[in-house]
């Protein structure tokens, strides 16, 4: 199948999952479980206050799903080498027919080369690269939020029916469902929770995924000054699926392993 059709199709089941699960997390559990006649949207406080932060955790991985989708990655533009770059140390991408900075790498299904690629991420149909990294981490980072918080529902609910047993119907499809979004759950949480830890892993090494495969790195830089090259400069906005406004530095050169560890005045034995 092509590249890009998979990618499509894949990135709208991964937008399918995030909707059906919030459809039974909403339905099956909490309108089932924290309902009351008076409360706002007919859920008790406790309810609301569940079902209101469930839909802000999906709204923003959905948000960030999409910004992700639909952000030019940081295609490199056509400039000419700078005058100062040593010859020897110019590369040029055949296939772009220009200039490739360290930090840029070619990416073979988009056929375009990005500043700062990380991978090409078929759940999002797109590459991630320096523009729409942070969006990438948002995305994972919700969408764990959201797995752990469904999780901890189901648990609220087994809790309920333990203690209240009888006060509540019981139901084979709606408890079917939540066998199914609570496998859902575990699943998202095991795959997106390991890849935000890799993905900030890599961020504050100042390196990308394709970097790694050739243990080379960007200049090392102190936790705040990582995670503001890919979050951007506004702390207050890091959590945000918005712009994060990163001045490129297409000049940034890479450094191996032993060249990273002597700038940081360490061993590989350290
Ligand atoms: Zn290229
Ligand atoms: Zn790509």
């Amino acid at each position: 199948m092509n590249k890009r059709l998979a990618g499509r199709l894949m990135s709208l089941l991964t937008l399918a999952l995030i909707l059906v699960a919030d459809l039974i997390v909403s339905y099956s559990l909490i309108f089932t479980w924290y309902p009351s006649k008076f409360g706002s949207l007919g859920l008790s406080p406790l309810g609301l206050f569940i079902f209101l932060l469930y839909q802000l955790s999906v709204s923003l991985s959905v948000i960030s799903h999409f910004k992700c989708m639909f952000t030019d990655p940081g295609k490199t533009p056509k400039y000419p080498v700078p005058g100062d770059i040593p010859l020897e140390n110019v590369k040029y991408c055949a296939d772009c027919e220009q200039w490739k900075p360290p930090r840029t790498h070619h990416c073979r299904t988009c056929k375009i080369c990005y500043h700062k690629m990380d991978h090409h991420c078929p759940w999002v149909n797109n590459c991630i690269a320096v523009n729409n990294q942070k969006y990438f981490i948002l995305f994972l980072f919700y969408i764990s939020f959201a797995s752990l918080l469904t999780l901890i529902i189901i648990g609220m609910t087994i809790y309920e029916y333990l203690c209240y047993e009888g006060s509540v119907r019981f139901d084979v499809m709606k408890c079917f469902f939540t066998v199914l979004v609570g496998f859902e759950a575990i699943i998202f949480l095991i795959f997106t929770g390991d890849f935000l830890r890799e993905q900030l892993q890599l961020v504050l090494d100042n390196q990308t995924t394709v970097e790694s495969y050739q243990d080379r790195y960007g200049i090392p830089h102190s936790v705040i000054k990582c995670l503001s090259e890919v979050l951007g400069k506004n702390s207050w906005m890091w959590l945000l699926p918005v712009s994060p406004s990163i001045d490129i530095n297409y000049l940034e050169p890479c450094y191996s392993y032993e060249e990273r560890m002597e700038m940081l005045g360490k061993s590989r034995k350290d």
